[in-house]
């Protein structure tokens, strides 16, 4: 499936980036839309980690380093992989994120324009989504409770969101998808039941 029919429903970008992974619980299901390297700028371009500009000249870039490009993408891959198992209960997973944003750091710096400062890469870079995504990720852990990011009540779908409900119920990554699914075949069971308790009487 292409990317821009990817849904966003995670709430946050790094949440989003764990979700291009789609039907996690269902092997016979199981989508990564991150096929290559120009779907992860597809993706980070329709998500706003890069802007149109820097597509076009990491679209190049890529062109020209096919395997460093490779690199970058199995990178960010692993990257996904790592953030999915930190939210969903894998502690450990902290400490590979932390390592990754350790690196992106290193790719960084301060800069100042006139009376701003501000955060940057040194050079834009295959690595910079992957970077800019896990400096969100780790922005966002810092931000919020653990517990504000869940999976999908559809254990088959296995995306993720940021619940940002008041009442911190949210249940399902799209009510009106997955919540309906649900919905539908608890009615399935309920209407079946009284039809096989009535034959038996
Ligand atoms: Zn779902």
């Amino acid at each position: 499936m292409a990317i821009s029919k990817l849904e966003f429903r995670g709430g946050h970008v790094a949440v989003e980036f764990v979700n291009t992974v789609a039907w996690r619980g269902d092997p016979a299901r199981t989508v990564d839309h991150l096929d290559g390297y120009s779907d992860l700028l597809d993706w980070a371009a329709l998500t706003g980690v890069v802007d149109t500009p820097e597509r076009f000249a990491l679209r190049s870039a890529a062109d020209h380093a096919r395997a460093a490009a490779g690199k970058a993408l199995s990178d960010a891959r692993r990257l996904r992989e790592q953030l999915h198992a930190m939210w969903t209960g894998d502690g450990e997973q902290r400490e590979a994120v932390s390592t990754a944003f350790g690196r992106a750091a290193t790719r960084r710096r301060l800069r100042s324009d006139g009376d701003r400062v501000y955060w940057t890469e040194r050079e834009l870079g295959l690595r910079t989504p992957a970077d800019r995504i896990v400096i969100a990720a780790v922005e966002l852990c810092t931000a919020v409770a653990p517990s504000a990011i869940r999976a999908c009540g559809d254990t088959e779908c296995g995306w993720l969101f940021l619940d940002a409900s008041p009442r911190q119920n949210r249940r399902w990554c799209s009510t009106a998808d997955c919540g309906n699914r649900a919905r539908v075949r608890r009615h399935y069971r309920r209407s079946r039941k009284p039809a096989a308790v009535a034959t038996k009487t």
